[in-house]
């Protein structure tokens, strides 16, 4: 499907899902290496958006969806990963600027603004075992995917399973941003939640895409 404003609330409302359906994962994921609030704090920011969305006039273009959603997570989620995700909202919509969907080249740079938002805003390095390791490679695939000549939900598709990956390779890494990093070398073993959300989030930007 074109990636209009239908879709960017059909991505946020299955984010919203995911992200429930993994409430107790990620409080585990959480609680193995910071304070156990990941899925608590994603579960109220994502159900607030849904409720915005639903009280709402229905937006016009996908920057409006996702700006809306930027403001709710901002205000909504407690800890590091609120301001971190509503950064990543907010450059992903102002990316789009007034498109009413979004083509292949669009679907990379809104990915490429928001992971550059998310680094702008928490200093995080590739390696550091935060979120950044699920976004970087979601970026590249999906500009690989692209300059392959790949329709926007392939795309999304291509970032979605980097974005696992990605998550996924965090598991052996030390910590050295965020709350984990305080654990050190026990940081190691683990996979870290945000990288973990972030996989849930981009699948569902694919799934919305019907990819
Ligand atoms: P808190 O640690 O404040 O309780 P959350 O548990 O909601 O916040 O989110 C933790 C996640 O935030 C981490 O798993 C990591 O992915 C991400 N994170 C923390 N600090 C940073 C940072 N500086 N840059 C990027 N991501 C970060
Ligand atoms: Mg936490
Ligand atoms: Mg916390």
């Amino acid at each position: 499907m074109a990636l209009d404003a239908g879709w960017a609330q059909e991505w946020l409302r299955a984010a919203a899902r995911a992200v429930a359906e993994n409430r107790t994962h990620l409080m585990e994921l959480d609680r193995a290496i910071g304070d156990a609030d990941h899925g608590e704090n994603m579960d109220r920011g994502f159900a607030a958006v849904v409720a915005k969305l639903d009280a709402g006039p229905p937006p016009a273009t996908p920057a409006e969806v996702l700006k809306a959603a930027a403001m709710t997570l901002m205000s909504t989620v407690g800890g590091a990963a609120g301001p971190l995700y509503g950064t990543a909202l907010l450059r992903a919509a102002t990316s789009l600027g007034d498109a009413a969907e979004a083509q292949p080249d669009a679907v990379v740079a809104m990915l490429s603004a928001a992971r550059d938002g998310i680094v702008a805003r928490g200093k995080a390095e590739s390696g550091d075992k935060t979120m950044i390791d699920a976004w970087t490679p979601a970026v590249e695939a999906a500009a690989t995917a692209a300059s392959a000549g790949a329709g926007p939900g392939a795309v999304l598709a291509a970032a979605a399973n980097a974005a696992q990956a990605g998550a996924v390779a965090t598991d052996p890494l030390v910590a050295r941003k965020g709350r984990a990093s305080y654990l050190g070398e026990r940081s190691a073993g683990h996979r870290d939640p945000g990288a973990a959300s972030t996989a849930l989030i981009l699948a569902a930007a694919a799934e919305a895409a019907g990819g």
